[in-house]
């Protein structure tokens, strides 16, 4: 089946009611019939809800499926996705790359923690390629990846640096939030560990907090391992959503890309803006990588305006009445975000023309965000 149809029709339990949709059930404890099936339960039958029951399952499943993955484990932000990914991937001390448009707080995560595990986070430029395996040595425990860049937009040539890992024996992590996984498969491309926030564009609503990690093989086996460790779990109530989120997923991600690139097709022929950072537009510095490794576009990117600081870029900001001032994206409502005090760099300076702001495009009607725009730019 077409993965459109997959995405309807996968992780639906087909129950005897007869329910399209799978229920709620909130469980801690599960009783068991004996202590013998307590302690050797058969029949795949769990007796404690951290393992998560319905609709998780479900979702485990429709999410495994959209990465073809061996195991998928669900977490209650995207933020501790990216962290049980990482403490999956990193075994012993030594140092980590990452790239330098991290997402800021797994950043912080990379600067104040691995430390702790004696792991020295070594931040390298998004656009390395292969040359990452020039960085590489014994100490390397784990190559982190984000494409495209979460404020700044870089996309990473990401089967030159799986390829330069695997060869060198590094566990791959990449942060995908962009792609919701629909857009680009980093499994297929060899990576190991594929991350994302579903708070985002799988959940679509800003009505909830949740995260996924992907593997297949050894590394799903890995990743099963430390999601039982961890203790990790996600709440019935928000698998709930971010399942019926799923199942509109690719209709919204279609709109939202195309209302993003009229605006930013828009916003290039204004005076007041230097530059756009959209990864689909066909002068971004890296759509030749975007078009070999994706699929189509998500909706989120920035542009950076000419001569203006980031004072002036949060006047332009708080002059918007329709797009919402806020963090996340992939809502169906607008959103701006000016970005300047966000931006941490230290393999590569961070050079802009004037201050940079970010757009999540939502599902309104492009002429009234234009509008909008082209009103707090004046
Ligand atoms: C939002 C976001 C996260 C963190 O997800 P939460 O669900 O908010 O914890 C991680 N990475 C990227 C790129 C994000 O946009």
């Amino acid at each position: 089946m077409k993965r459109d149809t997959r995405l309807i029709h996968k992780g639906r339990a087909h129950g005897p009611d007869g329910l399209v949709n799978p229920a709620i059930k909130r469980a801690s404890t599960v009783l068991a019939p004996s202590s013998q099936e307590l302690y050797a339960p058969t029949g795949g039958r769990r007796h404690y809800g951290r393992g998560g029951v319905s609709p998780n399952a479900e979702l485990r499943e429709a999410v495994c499926d959209l990465y073809e993955a061996d195991h998928c484990a669900l977490t209650s932000s995207g933020l501790s996705a990216l962290i049980l990914a990482i403490r999956t991937a990193v075994s012993g001390p030594g140092q980590a790359l990452i790239t330098d448009s991290a997402y800021g707080p797994v950043r912080k995560f990379c600067d104040e923690e691995l430390p702790r595990l004696g792991v020295k986070p070594v931040y390298y430029d998004p656009r390395i390629g292969a040359e990452i395996a020039g960085l590489i040595n014994s100490e390397t425990r784990m190559i982190l990846l984000e494409s495209p860049g979460s404020l700044t937009f870089e996309v990473q040539d990401v089967p030159a640096i799986a390829q330069a890992a695997q060869t060198a024996g590094v566990p791959t992590v990449i942060d995908d939030t962009w792609s919701a996984g629909l857009l680009m498969n980093p499994l297929a491309l060899g990576v190991d560990y594929a991350a994302q926030s579903l708070t985002k564009y799988v959940g679509g609503h800003a009505d909830l907090l949740m995260g996924s990690v992907a593997a297949r093989g050894e590394a799903a086996k890995e990743l099963a391992a430390r999601e039982r460790l961890y203790g990790t779990h996600a709440s019935p109530d928000d698998a709930f959503l971010a399942l019926r989120g799923l199942r509109t997923l690719a209709l919204r991600l279609e709109r939202s890309a195309q209302t993003s690139l009229d605006l930013a097709r828009r916003l290039r022929d204004h005076p007041k803006v230097a530059r756009i950072l959209h990864p689909a537009l066909d002068d971004h510095a890296d759509h030749a990588l975007f078009r070999r490794d994706f699929s189509g576009s998500s909706g989120c990117f920035a542009f950076i305006l000419n001569g203006v600081d980031a004072k002036g870029g949060e006047a332009v900001v708080d002059a918007l009445e329709l797009f919402g001032i806020g963090f996340s994206w992939g809502g169906y409502e607008s959103l701006a975000l000016p970005c300047d005090r966000q931006i941490v760099r230290t393999a590569m300076p961070w050079q802009a023309e004037g201050a940079l702001i970010r757009l999540s495009a939502g599902l309104e009607d492009v002429e009234d965000l234009w509008d909008d725009l082209a009103r707090a730019l004046g």
